[in-house]
């Protein structure tokens, strides 16, 4: 039996609405693959926990999830819950912890649904995954820029070969994990570097960490064309990686793509933590509802999974994953199963409960 802690912190908003189901559909998936003992332990950090305590995350939260096997976040944030200078007291929870465990790789799938409805007139077959460098770029000046006399305000890019070189390679090994599966196997870095000799030098660490991957196609493009790629030709991507805000930028664009920001799943990870959460935010005006869409959740449950398979070679967690992905591509082909956002008439536990329903199903297949 493989047993694993998760720290979960459920956050504000919809963010405990979606974790329940998420955890849920872990659970149930874990059970019906046998072997897995996943338990829990919550963590309120949250910006309801600063507007009582004025603190967002303690020392002691703080080393709670790094001694977890993996984090799990639901979402963390409120409109009105913002430091003197403007900036979200969310970042003091997702930037701590993306800086502090060193979570440099932010993997994004994106991927349509037989079923959901497109934005796209040619949405079908989209199946790629940004890979956004978390701990460097532009926010890397989060909480250092400067503002002279209100009449300049500068932050600057930082872009360094260690850690450029590690969001490559992380890159280049999930496209040759995924190489088996696909048609092609291709790695598109996305910068400025027509404009920015910060962009050029992120471009050539990545060109030299590519001749390290000779049966991968590499691919370049700047930030301002991939934004008309993903919409013109979203299936000609395999890997995307980029600098951190671009990468943040671009992975929003391609949730609209597929469905939106309720289907979008996201892993922040590094050497040896990982944190794993609905790339959405805590959707407050539809908080308290039932309404909100679980799919992201859950979806981030099982890369969680699938990384804790990784991470400790263990086919049975990798299995969980790959069930409950099936799982959720059969549930949504029906509008029943689906939440309002997608156009189905599905409630927040009516849509956990048809994954739970179909994972049922294909165990006794
Ligand atoms: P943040 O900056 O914290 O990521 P945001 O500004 O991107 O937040 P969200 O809270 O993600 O904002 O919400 C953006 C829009 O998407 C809102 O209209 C919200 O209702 C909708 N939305 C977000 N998540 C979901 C979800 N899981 N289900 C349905 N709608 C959602």
């Amino acid at each position: 039996m493989s047993t694993y802690s998760i720290a979960v912190l459920a956050g504000d908003g919809i963010g405990s609405e979606v974790t329940a189901e998420a955890l849920r559909v872990v659970d149930t998936a874990a059970s019906l693959v046998g072997g897995l003992d996943i338990e829990t332990e919550a963590i309120a950090a949250s910006a309801v926990q600063w507007q009582q305590t004025g603190v967002a995350i303690t020392d002691d939260q703080f080393d709670r999830c790094a001694a977890a096997s993996a984090m799990y976040m639901g979402a963390i944030g409120l409109p009105e819950a913002l430091h003197e200078d403007g900036t979200e007291v969310a970042g003091d929870v997702i930037f701590k912890l993306r800086f502090d465990l060193d979570l440099y790789a932010g993997v994004r799938p994106v991927k349509s649904y037989p079923g959901v409805p497109s934005l796209l007139a040619h949405g079908d077959d989209i199946d790629y995954i940004v890979v956004r460098e978390n701990v460097e770029g532009l926010y890397a000046s989060r909480g250092a820029g400067v503002n002279v006399r209100d009449e300049i305000a500068t932050d600057t890019i930082v872009i360094t070969r260690v850690g450029t070189e590690k969001v490559v390679r992380k890159a280049f090994a999930l496209a040759a994990e995924r190489a088996g599966t696909r048609e092609f196997s291709r790695v598109t870095c996305v910068d400025k570097a027509n404009v920015l000799a910060s962009y050029a030098f992120f471009r050539k660490v990545f060109d030299e960490i590519g001749t390290e991957f000779p049966e991968t196609e590499k691919e370049r493009v700047y930030v301002d064309a991939m934004t008309l790629y993903q919409v013109q030709r979203p299936q000609s991507f395999d890997v995307v990686v980029a600098e951190n805000m671009f990468g943040d930028i671009i992975s929003d664009l391609s949730a609209g793509t597929v469905g939106g920001l309720g289907l979008a799943s996201s892993g922040d990870i590094g050497d040896t933590h990982g944190l794993f959460q609905p790339a959405h935010g805590s959707a407050p005006t539809i908080a308290g509802q039932n309404i909100a869409n679980p799919s992201a959740a859950i979806l981030s449950g099982s890369l969680m999974l699938s990384w804790l398979g990784q991470q400790h070679d263990d086919d049975k967690a990798r299995e969980a994953g790959r069930l409950i992905d099936v799982a959720v591509a059969d549930a949504l082909v029906s509008a029943e199963n689906r939440t309002v956002d997608l156009r189905g008439t599905a409630s927040t536990t009516d849509a956990g409960e048809a994954v739970i329903r179909r994972l049922h199903e294909l165990s006794a297949q």
